[in-house]
């Protein structure tokens, strides 16, 4: 068959039952698998064969879903995972160790700078943070001999700057190194990373992806692009035996395709177990069956209240890169053509206190630490996801302290102004 379009592959991917199978992926609600002697199971536990033995490290149900994923981003392999935190982990560890490097860039989702900055430095990792409009001299200035990974979210959470990934890509493959893009908040259906450059993908399917608020999850695709056999000596671990693995090298018996998840399943998964339960899976997939007509509408809902707040006398700032005169417009134009997905961030005039006013005021926008649902809510990150950070790192994560982060749903964009309307009118 020829190569299908992406809303074909958002329903049907992943998944093609035989005669009389069943329609819906089957929720394979199974620790564990029987094996007719020692022998077969052994093989698996070599790496010879492929097939199941416990649901800590591969579960079919999962594969089924992140085959999926993997077919929406044009990867070669893929993994779920228990939650995107544990997927931006696994993307980094499985490649940094104690006393490695890595670059980023300071416009992340708060769990994720939390997780690099605080967690991962007391597993031995350095971090360098970056500007996400930095020139290449600044991001190559970052690098030190020991720089494992270059990492930049596409549309970061809740800064909502659009990453240059084709000039992040540039500067990463210059120094040997993968470029890591987190594209939970575009999904494959606006933005696919790889298409730009970027070498390796991670998911909070917990958003766009699942869309419903009805399961946490992440995602690892790799591109199967990157050549680590190039630099044996900075990636190790992928290039030569694995003795806690019987002595494979990942990159000899796997290839570049398989090479990275692999070694992510078999090391990562088996000694952290943050794996997604077939359930949240099974969610996950009818999520994704419409995520190529919701990112649409969020896209459309979106730029609809956008424009709204940008003509509001009470309305300080609006960050919306589908915005025309937004300073990332043009980015967005280069690598978000169909729409910025569903997130919008403004500054109500008056500051802090205003902005929790209005938000106390909003009926139909609910107040959750959510975000990329079907029904729009909103968040003060200063007082919530980012509360950890001080005022200096809030700003240079793009997060002032009067941001509202507003995630229009799917609901229509006349109801969502009406009750930005009377909320805004509500303050003095
Ligand atoms: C939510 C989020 C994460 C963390 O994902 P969880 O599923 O909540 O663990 C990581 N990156 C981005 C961009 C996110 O929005």
């Amino acid at each position: 068959m020829s190569k299908q379009e992406l809303g074909t592959i958002c329903v049907q991917g992943g998944y093609t039952p035989g005669n009389g199978e069943p329609r819906q992926v089957p929720i394979i609600q199974s620790t564990t698998f029987k094996y007719n002697t020692s022998e077969d199971m052994g093989k698996l536990f070599d790496l010879e064969a492929s097939g199941y033995f416990y649901s800590r490290l591969q579960n079919p149900t999962c594969d089924t879903v992140a085959a999926k994923i993997c077919a929406i981003e044009g990867g070669s392999a893929a993994m779920l995972t228990s939650s995107g935190q544990a997927a931006n982990f696994f993307a980094i560890f499985n490649i940094a160790s104690a006393g490695d490097h890595v670059v980023a860039s300071a416009a992340l989702y708060g769990g994720t700078f939390n997780l690099f900055n605080v967690t991962m430095r007391r597993m031995g990792i350095d971090f360098t943070f970056i500007a996400p409009d930095a020139t290449e001299e600044e991001i190559q200035a970052a690098f030190k001999p020991n720089t494992k990974a270059l990492f930049g979210e596409t549309i970061a959470n809740p800064a909502l700057r659009v990453l240059d990934i084709e000039k992040f890509a540039k500067v990463a493959h210059k120094n040997g190194v993968p470029l890591i893009i987190d594209n939970t908040f575009p999904t494959p259906v606006l933005c696919r990373p790889f298409e730009w450059g970027a070498d390796i993908i991670t998911h909070s399917t917990t958003k766009y992806l699942d869309g419903h608020g009805s399961a946490v999850g992440g995602c690892i695709v790799d591109s199967g692009k990157f050549d680590w056999t190039k630099y044996p000596e900075k990636f190790p671990g992928l290039c030569t035996p694995d003795e806690s693995y019987h002595g494979v090298t990942y990159t000899e018996r796997f290839g570049l395709e398989g090479a990275f998840i692999t070694k992510a399943t078999a090391q990562l998964m088996r000694d952290f177990g943050c794996t997604q339960s077939p359930q949240s899976a099974y969610l996950l997939n009818l999520g994704i069956e419409s995520v190529h007509l919701r990112m649409r509408a969020h896209s459309d809902n979106a730029l609809a209240v956008a424009k709204f707040l940008k003509n509001h006398d009470k309305i300080a700032w609006v960050k919306y890169a589908g915005l025309e005169g937004d300073e990332d417009y043009a980015l967005a134009q280069k690598y978000l053509p169909d729409g910025c997905c569903g997130v919008v961030s403004f500054g109500v005039k008056g500051g802090r206190a205003a902005a929790e006013q209005v938000m106390k005021n909003l009926k139909l926008i609910a107040i959750e630490t959510h975000v990329a649902d079907a029904r729009s809510c909103c968040l003060h990150p200063a007082n919530a996801t980012h509360r950890q950070m001080s005022d200096e790192e809030l700003i240079a994560a793009g997060v002032p302290s009067d941001l509202i982060r507003l995630s229009c749903g799917i609901e229509d964009a006349k109801d969502l102004i009406a009750d930005l309307t009377q909320a805004l009118e509500s303050i003095a």
